[in-house]
């Protein structure tokens, strides 16, 4: 970190800021130029108040140099991190497929689905067993039930199961009984809930927060890695823009600059991203080419009678049907990287 002084400030007060930055146990490199004093901080200074900094008349402005993730800085860690769940791997390469409903109704709903997804090509099964809905009227998922259900259909299809949890009572109870843990977007920077993933053995699928920066994005698997739960997968579902055609906006640089900035896989959810069915395989499509690990996708048998986001559901044949796309352009997409 920098700070830089204005223009001809006196020793006086460049001692007392020195002395501050000194308590906290940085080291001080003083720069003097003819006018103007520049100090280098040497350590740790993610615990330094930029803003409380720059709140002293005498300085210009203070500048980071060190990023404040470190767990999930490529730059401490420069090969690809590779998650390995039950033989699936996300991540290093590997073309990961997520698919199922956005919630779980009932055994045979579920069932139905996961057993189309898995002969249309998905590696994984998501579904939803407690739902963050905006109305407290829509349906809430079938919480416990809804969990016992993805068991079966684990033990049916031998395809590991994602699920989003709110809350750090239902990490405790129900973390160890899915494969990975989905940290919804309403809960990105929902503190208590990253650190008790951390806690937990169970991998994470973090989605990205509806207004999130990349940097917050990175600070929040920053805290669940910091728990010492590394197995951290970021998920880039759009962001909240002044478009309302779509119901967000798929926000494709996330990829390559999460992926230049992180050592952690990055999949994309082009179902919550257009929130529209036939948006959803263009999206993939961009997801593909731009060198996404991966994408997670909304099925449903039934989309004209689902119980949460049917509009953005596709069937399980044209599911299907893109995988089968998307697996061309990843050929091609291998020619190309070599
Ligand atoms: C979901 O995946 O079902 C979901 C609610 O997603 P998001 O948190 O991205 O809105
Ligand atoms: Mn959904």
């Amino acid at each position: 970190m920098i700070i830089v002084f204005k223009l001809g400030t006196n020793e006086e007060t460049l001692g007392k800021v020195k002395e501050l930055v000194e308590k906290q146990g940085i080291e001080v490199s003083v720069t003097k130029g003819a006018q103007q004093t520049i100090f280098g901080l040497i350590g740790d200074t993610s615990t330094i108040n930029i803003g409380q900094l720059e709140m002293n008349d005498a300085v210009e402005k203070v500048m980071k140099i060190q990023e404040p993730f470190k767990k999930a800085n490529r730059a401490f860690h420069p090969a690809d991190s590779v998650i390995n769940i039950d033989g699936q791997k996300i991540g290093g390469g590997h073309f990961t497929i997520i698919a199922g409903p956005c919630a779980i109704e009932s055994e045979e709903q579920f069932m139905t689905i996961a057993k189309a997804v898995k002969e249309g090509g998905a590696n994984f099964l998501r579904g939803g067993a407690f739902k963050p809905r905006t109305s407290p009227y829509s349906f809430q998922g079938l919480g416990k039930k809804g969990i016992e259900i993805m068991e079966m259909a684990k033990k049916e299809t031998g395809l590991p199961i994602i699920t989003e949890m709110m809350s750090a009572k239902q990490v405790e109870k129900f973390g160890d009984r899915v494969d990975v843990i989905q940290i919804g977007a309403r809960n990105m920077q929902n503190f208590d809930l990253l650190k008790e993933v951390g806690k937990s053995k169970t991998p994470v699928l973090l989605k990205r927060g509806l207004c999130a920066t990349y940097e917050e994005f990175l600070m929040a698997a920053e805290y669940i890695m910091a728990g010492g739960n590394e197995n951290v997968v970021f998920c880039e579902r759009g962001i909240r823009t002044f478009e309302s055609w779509t119901r967000n906006t798929l926000d494709v640089s996330a990829v390559p600059v999460i992926r230049r900035k992180s050592h952690l896989p990055i999949v994309i959810d082009p179902s919550h991203a257009g929130g529209i069915n036939w948006l959803v395989e263009p999206l993939s499509r961009a997801a593909a080419a731009i060198g996404a690990d991966g994408i997670t996708v909304e099925v449903h048998n039934n989309p004209e009678e689902a119980m949460s986001d049917g509009q953005q559901s596709l069937l399980p044949e044209t599911f299907a049907k893109m995988v089968d796309k998307i697996n061309v352009l990843r050929k091609v997409m291998s020619e190309i990287d070599g």
